[in-house]
């Protein structure tokens, strides 16, 4: 197909040939044609800034991945079963990042896949099936990841549907939820007793997950001391302490590489994806080795393209990119200004609940009720199409679909989050 087809017809073929539970963004998104830094540009040559793309984490079409990319596929690309140097290179960088313990790496090719290996990791170190969760939260659609995975904007009968080896606590959430403000500390004591009584019944959890920093709620910090209370827990009882970073960790955060370190606890396992491939599939696993090795005996792991020569030298490249063009500075610089500036819409538009977030992994919440907390999710729709006529691409995102994800590329420029504050404030002073 050309790339010059008429739009709609591109969109009514896509729908035709493409299973309908894929969604897109937007009933009439705009055609993207070509990415550079934080904007988009589209088939009329509109240029949009991209202000939730975290799969872009380094920029659009970064040139140093692109020279890494056509070098490799000009010498290379097989199977991680072949002895080659990128692959041993990518998990020494990456298990650099982290602590010490966590030294062992599988490499995968999706955030889905990481988050499903980590799951079963903990099953076979364990030799249990129990796993406690996090409500409201996403961690992927494959037969684990999915099992795991509540959140009701994704699946209305999530909680109902759950396989019975899955249990969840609530989701630690201190803006909305059944404990609120300092009372949010309460969370940790409930999902401990979850936890305990699951040893009472005999049946102790092979492992917890949740994401460190609530990503899926819309960046939303667990309450201080929540992961130190909760791991213990999980360990006292023998089993294994899962963080999904694959939306928050990877120096989003700006203050933190890994969300973990926000809580300071460290995991037992860490799965991450998105960023790490800078939209390249590439997802990976790291935990201790005696864990790891347990694994050998509990489950089969083989990812043909986990790993290759590509996804290798790209995540070098990611990660280079992210140390020389210090992108988690970036992050904490530029997402500190833009939340301050939040902050001050807050308080001149009555719709704005709260400001969530760290760094680049913002959160706006809309509300039409600061007392019941009502979501404003219809309005929250409507503000983000209001903000894509302005140039600006922004989502939705939690159970109630009412929190804006302010999640753009790393490099993104004071200069494109002061545009996407005006806009914003443009759109709630004049409508939407
Ligand atoms: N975990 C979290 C926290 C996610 O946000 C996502 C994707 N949105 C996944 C896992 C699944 O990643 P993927 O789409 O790469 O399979």
């Amino acid at each position: 197909p050309s790339d010059v087809d008429d739009v709609d017809d591109t969109l009514a073929r896509r729908e035709r040939v493409i299973a309908e539970v894929q969604e897109h963004y937007y009933a009439q998104p705009p055609r993207i044609e070509r990415g550079w830094r934080e904007y988009l540009v589209d088939t009329d040559a509109r240029v949009y800034l991209d202000m939730v793309n975290n799969v872009a984490s380094v920029g659009h079409a970064h040139p140093k991945i692109a020279e890494a990319a056509h070098r490799q596929l000009r010498l290379l690309n097989t199977n991680s079963r072949f002895n080659y140097a990128a692959i041993t290179a990518f998990a020494e960088r990456i298990a650099a990042t982290l602590p010490d313990e966590l030294d062992t790496v599988f490499f995968v090719n999706s955030g889905s896949e990481a988050t499903d290996l980590a799951i079963r990791v903990a099953m076979a170190a364990t030799g249990r099936r129990d796993i406690v969760a996090m409500r409201e939260a996403y961690h992927g659609w494959t037969y684990a990841s999915d099992a795991v995975s509540t959140s009701i904007a994704d699946n209305p009968n999530a909680l109902a549907t759950r396989p019975d080896w899955v249990h969840t606590v609530d989701a630690a959430n201190s803006y909305r939820g059944v404990h609120r403000g300092p009372d949010a500390t309460r969370y940790a004591t409930d999902a401990v007793r979850v936890i305990d009584d699951l040893g009472v019944a005999g049946t102790p959890p092979a492992g917890f997950i949740c994401e460190p920093y609530f990503g899926n709620a819309g960046g939303v910090a667990l309450p201080d001391g929540y992961l130190k209370q909760v791991y213990a827990a999980v360990r006292r009882h023998g089993g294994v302490t899962i963080s999904d970073e694959v939306q928050v960790g990877y120096g989003r955060l700006g203050d933190w590489f890994w969300g973990f370190e926000q809580q300071g606890a460290v995991p037992d396992v860490v799965a991450v994806a998105k960023s790490v491939g800078g939209g390249q599939p590439i997802g990976a696993v790291i935990t201790r080795r005696e864990i790891a090795d347990r694994y050998r005996s509990g489950g089969y792991f083989f990812s043909s393209t986990g790993g290759s020569p590509l996804s290798s030298v790209i995540g070098l490249a990611v990660l280079d990119i992210i140390e020389q063009d210090g992108l988690q500075e970036n992050a904490r610089v530029v997402g500190g200004h833009l939340k301050s500036r939040l902050v001050v819409l807050a308080e001149k538009h009555s719709i704005v609940g709260t400001v969530h977030g760290s760094g680049l992994y913002l959160g706006l919440e809309f509300v039409r009720d600061h007392a019941t907390l009502e979501p404003a999710t219809e309005e929250t729709h409507a503000i983000c199409d209001r903000l894509l006529e302005l140039g600006v691409i922004m989502q939705p995102t939690g159970d109630y679909q009412n929190v804006l994800k302010i999640k753009p590329p790393l490099c993104v420029s004071r200069v494109s989050v002061d545009y996407f504050v005006d806009a914003l404030d443009r759109v709630l002073t004049t409508g939407w």
